[in-house]
């Protein structure tokens, strides 16, 4: 269904009025300008906001410390012995997996490595990782010294996933192209699932049934999916898949990561993985005598005792996702991505071209959007006019209208102001 769009403020209040999930937006903290204005805050999809609960969830911690010390971990309102359960559920379904596949640990890059260690495991001429070529870059820097602690070289087993050229998105056949032509030399496909830079939100379920049938493991960085886009990384079929929680899933700066095993291989006996204590079985975690023995799922991949005060940040935010749900978030997101790209293509495309596939279902929430013939002093400008969202160079605004907090209203004040600020007011 192709909604009806209009220009106006007035068509943008009467959208969020209709909203079923306007009521969300007071539950985060909105920064203010200088001014005391709220921003038009569209960059939760590097930094999500604050859930105004989370503040008190996090004195509960500290006060439990505060009376209980060590006991805590049995006698905090919330033990802090098995905390991390408390999370998995939810977290579970935000991701689209069974429990037993999910743990929120560690933080995004840690889990990578973790992950390659698994499941990387470079054996002949089989041992290239296909990529794209505009990988995250902590993503490539985790990749290639992968490559190097296996004794093997960049230049010998990387494959970048680049666009045609004039193209900025990749093409699915090219991928599946890629993945054909190399089909016998791939170990390990690693996309982000959601590119951080277009927007292009990939079909992983395609990629990974297509990648098993030539033999290579598949795994998705889901940072800019988790939160955004329906993942179902179970039924996606995917061996692994890591994320942060503090985009689109609003956890606090530098908050923790999750991990997805699929159960295929979570209960493997002989599988190859870093082990630490918090992975062992619970009966017998403390005896601390006995060889490992892992714990069922992905929880055994869990290396320390947790930082609890920030997977209280987690599981503060997951509540709210949990009452949502993914399926009333995606509703919305469609339709609030949807009124942006309207509004901006209202400016031309002699003005804008927005980057991000045109196609609900090939993106979430966020619209890369190319002002040709503008530098960062346009961004600067709707900056000082009280945007906040992201610039890449050379030329491209991200934008994303976060369906759990943003209103169309927002979505209506950045196209107002990026409007003025091309004409030059
Ligand atoms: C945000 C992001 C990261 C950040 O990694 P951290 O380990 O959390 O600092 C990595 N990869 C991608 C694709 C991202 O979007």
């Amino acid at each position: 269904m192709v909604e009806e769009f209009q220009n106006d403020l007035a068509f943008a209040r009467k959208m969020d009025e209709r909203d079923e999930l306007r009521a969300y937006r007071s539950q985060y903290h909105m920064p203010v300008q200088a001014n005391g204005q709220p921003y038009v805050y569209l960059c939760g999809n590097s930094l999500g906001l604050q859930p105004k609960a989370t503040e008190g969830y996090l004195l509960q911690e500290l006060e439990d410390w505060k009376n209980l010390g060590v006991e805590g971990h049995f006698h905090a309102k919330n033990p802090w012995m098995p905390y991390h359960e408390f999370l998995t559920e939810a977290m579970a379904r935000v991701v689209g997996a069974k429990p037993s596949e999910v743990v929120v640990m560690n933080t995004l890059t840690v889990n990578l490595h973790l992950m390659m260690v698994s499941f990387y495991r470079p054996v002949g001429r089989r041992k290239k990782i296909i990529i794209e070529a505009d990988a995250f870059p902590s993503d490539k820097y985790a990749v290639e010294s992968q490559i190097r602690f296996h004794g093997l070289s960049p230049e010998d087993c990387l494959i970048e996933l680049k666009a045609r050229d004039g193209e900025v998105c990749l093409r699915q056949e090219d991928i599946l192209g890629v993945i054909d032509a190399h089909s016998e030399d791939i170990a390990l496909i690693l996309l982000g699932n959601t590119n951080y830079y277009t927007g292009q939100f990939f079909d992983m379920k395609t990629i990974s049934e297509h990648g098993h049938a030539k033999g290579c493991m598949v795994g998705f960085d889901c940072a800019h999916g988790a939160g955004n886009v329906p993942l179902n990384l179970h039924d996606s079929g995917c061996d692994f898949a890591v994320w942060c929680n503090y985009k689109y899933l609003n956890s606090g700066p530098g908050g923790m990561g999750g991990a997805f095993i699929h159960e295929r291989h979570a209960d493997s006996k002989d599988i190859p993985r870093f082990e630490g204590w918090w992975g062992h079985n619970k009966e017998t975690r403390f005896k601390m005598r006995d060889a490992f023995d892992p714990t069922p799922g992905t929880e055994a991949w869990q290396l320390s005792n947790p930082p609890i005060l920030a997977m209280v940040a987690v599981w503060s935010a997951l509540k709210l996702f949990d009452e949502v749900g993914m399926t009333r978030l995606r509703k919305k997101a469609i339709s609030l991505t949807g009124y942006l790209e309207y509004l901006v293509n209202t400016l031309g495309d002699d003005v804008v071209n927005i980057v991000t596939p045109a196609d609900p279902a090939q993106r979430g929430s966020q619209l890369s959007i190319q002002v040709k013939t503008a530098d960062k002093k346009l961004f600067n400008k709707i900056t000082e006019a009280g945007v906040i969202a992201d610039w890449r160079e050379p030329d491209v605004i991200r934008v994303a209208p976060v369906p759990m907090y943003n209103s169309y209203e927002d979505v209506y004040n950045f196209y107002t102001i990026l409007k003025s600020a091309i004409a030059g007011n």
